[in-house]
């Protein structure tokens, strides 16, 4: 039995990049699952005031949680976009604490080494949760006391850039779930869709068809977006759809005791 858990930025990170894994992860491996999403997703607008979409989107979070069977879905609270603001070490330790209450054998997020990461706060969270997998063993790191130390053993980071990702999960029997959970988020769905109809505005593409489509509408269009992405992820390795990762296990007793002891569930393959 493991202990997963997903630090993420903003509401929709999980269900775009993992939630086909860790639906797995639930249903077939019995596992429980935590996510920690650090920010309050304020500026995921165009129309929406600022009270407003806080409230609907950690709403949207939990709903979206109990689709995928999560154990808890717990907000860090941070404003949305300036998590470069905050200092390091206290989103670290936030991080090192929900590690070692959760006692997290496996955790998730944004790869802390991808190239071309545009977003500030994923690049934050990568990095925090890194430094968090790290110290976690620490003593010194973290609320002393609070929590009993604990040793992360298994990373799966979010392949956005996926030049070293070689680790690709069958989601074909979850993608559909994957995307009742990724519908949840109304608001990043308008989202998505209002930056659609502004590049084809800035681009003179008329697509005057779409701006007065319906929420169906809507959303089978994102719908059948995602199930292209998993499928095309999905022809690298033979599977129908796919998510990928760049897997990464840590620690030093497998190499002392000469043998193998970690056995991830869903283990790197060659490309
Ligand atoms: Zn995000």
């Amino acid at each position: 039995m493991k202990s997963v858990l997903v630090v993420v930025a903003h509401g929709d990170d999980m269900e775009f990049m993992c939630a086909g894994t860790i639906y797995r992860w639930v249903k077939e491996y019995n596992y429980p699952v935590y996510e920690l999403i650090l920010t309050d997703n304020r500026k995921g607008t165009y129309t929406l005031r600022e009270s407003e979409i806080i409230v609907r989107s950690k709403q949207e979070s939990i709903d979206a949680g109990k689709i995928l069977g999560l154990k808890e879905v717990r907000f860090g609270n941070f404003i949305d976009g300036e998590l470069e603001d905050i200092p390091r070490k206290y989103i670290r330790n936030i991080i090192i604490d929900m590690i070692r209450e959760v006692k997290a054998n496996i955790v998730l997020s944004w790869d802390p080494f991808a190239n071309g990461e545009d977003h500030p706060d994923h690049r934050v969270t990568a990095l925090t949760t890194y430094e968090a997998i790290s110290f976690c063993s620490n003593p010194n790191f973290g609320t002393p006391g609070l929590y009993p130390l604990h040793f992360v053993s298994e990373a799966y980071w979010f392949a956005k850039k996926p030049e070293s990702a070689k680790t690709f999960v069958d989601i074909t029997d979850t993608i559909e779930v994957k995307i009742d959970a990724l519908l949840k988020h109304e608001t990043q769905m308008e989202l998505t869709f209002g930056s659609l109809m502004l590049e084809a505005e800035i681009l003179g593409i008329d697509i005057s068809g779409l701006k007065d489509a319906d929420r169906n509408t809507r959303n089978q269009l994102i719908a059948n977006a995602v199930r292209e992405y998993t499928a095309e992820k999905g022809k690298h390795c033979g599977y129908k759809h796919a998510e990928q990762f760049r897997y990464e296990n840590f620690g030093m007793l497998e190499m002392v005791l000469g043998q193998k002891i970690i056995q991830p569930e869903f283990p790197p393959i060659e490309i």
